[in-house]
């Protein structure tokens, strides 16, 4: 599960659009073999395209180079380490702002979208992500392991750990109002009607949030109630522990168009689950046909340059659709809640920074285009207080269509494609 949703942070915007302008008639961007190219590069210290890597942040060498990447040409390593020292307030971090967010309103046809995430569930989860209030190892209902799974569970080291549920967890009635510490599900019904709900209210997209340690049958049974209530055109997106391929088929017949997973920061270290299995995950994601929503998260103060452009080239690399960065929400009681998100500021500047390296590759994200509303379990709270249906959709996707239109973005009366 993706524990930071983007809220408020310079995300990411959608088209109905094809990846590339070729229904306009329009060269695409970049090619494939343009970016494998530029990312064989990502190790060396070898140039990218541009000859004058040397002295980049000098404002005429950068003013051409960004020029290039706006024309499609991709940043290297080295290129996007040296980028990410320029100094604060300074005309060269204003000329990258700048560039990024032009290049992401063109490839984002400045479309602004409002995305809709429910929380299905509570339960002790054995991703074990120390900076997630679900984590087994934060709710005092188990120990960690190495693995992903629960203890004494044995569905370990498969790459899917969202088989890995606990059978004796109490159902909690709606409303519910409890410690995180007491595990619980949403009751299905309630999914369904808040997704109903969301899409009457006029969102471009639902996302279903799981823990790893919700049964995987059952959740497939949900995103048919949910396609069934909000029918054929609504994107819906999985947002759940790791998949096999055979999963990630499975949930695409079940209604999926899409699901989240990405490669976090600090992953099998702040965490049980091993890079491998995420990258594996984000394999199957696509070879099932489902596309693939991929963020750099979470960031936070103390992270070194080298470590923030790794993920981003990490990511870069599974060429998602959408992407965006994320801070870490540092929940109280659990055992990362000390770490301080990066500010408002360097968050910008590091979005600007990936929208830059993704290229045209991936269409949305990092500027801004995307709000998102939530209901249901929330995994960056200590407490999860499930009301019952809110009556207040309506004005929440109200507000969101609101800051975007302020932001100068075009939202769509109804889901685009894109997602589809
Ligand atoms: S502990 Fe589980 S629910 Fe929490 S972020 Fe990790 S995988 Fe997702």
């Amino acid at each position: 599960m993706n524990t930071f949703t983007f809220v408020n942070t310079p995300v990411s915007a959608s088209v109905s659009a094809p990846v590339h302008n070729t229904d306009k008639g329009e060269k695409p961007v970049l090619q494939d073999r343009d970016f494998a190219r530029a990312r064989a590069q990502d190790s060396g210290e070898k140039p990218g395209f541009c000859s004058a890597p040397t002295g980049l942040t000098e404002l005429d060498h950068l003013e051409h180079r960004l020029a290039q990447v706006e024309a499609g040409l991709l940043l290297n390593r080295a290129e996007l380490l040296e980028l990410y020292d320029v100094e604060q307030g300074s005309a060269a971090e204003q000329l990258i702002l700048d560039t990024a967010q032009r290049l992401g309103r063109r490839l984002a046809d400045n479309q602004g979208q409002v995305y809709a995430q429910i929380g299905v569930d509570g339960r002790p989860c054995p991703g074990n992500c120390q900076f997630c209030n679900y984590a087994v190892m934060n709710s005092g209902t188990g120990s960690p392991t190495t693995d992903g799974s629960l203890t004494g569970n044995s569905s370990a080291d498969t790459a899917s750990a969202d088989t890995a549920s606990a059978d004796n967890l109490s159902v909690s009635a709606s409303p519910i109002d409890s410690p995180s510490t007491t595990p619980f599900d949403v009751p299905p019904q309630q999914v369904v009607a808040y997704a109903a709900a969301f899409a009457q209210a006029g969102v471009h997209l639902i996302s279903l949030m799981a823990t790893a340690a919700y049964d995987f049958d059952t959740y497939c049974d949900l995103v048919e109630q949910v396609r069934d209530a909000v029918g054929a055109d609504m994107p819906l997106l999985a947002n759940v522990g790791d998949l096999s391929l055979a999963q990630a088929q499975r949930l695409k017949v079940a209604g999926i168009n899409a699901c989240y997973h990405t490669v976090r920061l600090g992953e099998g270290t702040l965490t049980s689950i091993k890079p491998a299995h995420r990258l594996r995950t984000c394999a199957n994601i696509q070879k099932a046909g489902l596309k693939l929503m991929s963020g750099v998260e979470p960031l936070h103060e103390g992270q070194s340059a080298a470590e923030v452009v790794d993920a981003i080239l990490t990511v870069a690399r599974l060429r998602p659709l959408g992407s965006g960065v994320c801070t870490i929400t540092a929940v109280a009681g659990t055992s990362l809640a000390h770490l301080r998100p990066l500010n408002t500021m360097r968050k910008r500047f590091v979005a600007a920074l990936a929208r830059l390296a993704f290229a045209s590759t991936t269409r949305l994200g990092f500027v801004g285009g995307i709000d998102w509303v939530d209901a249901g379990a929330d995994p960056r709270a200590r407490s999860a207080t499930l009301t019952a249906i809110e009556t207040d959709f309506g004005d929440k996707v109200q507000d969101a269509k609101l800051r975007l239109e302020g932001d100068g973005w075009r939202i769509p009366r109804s889901p685009t494609g894109f997602w589809l």
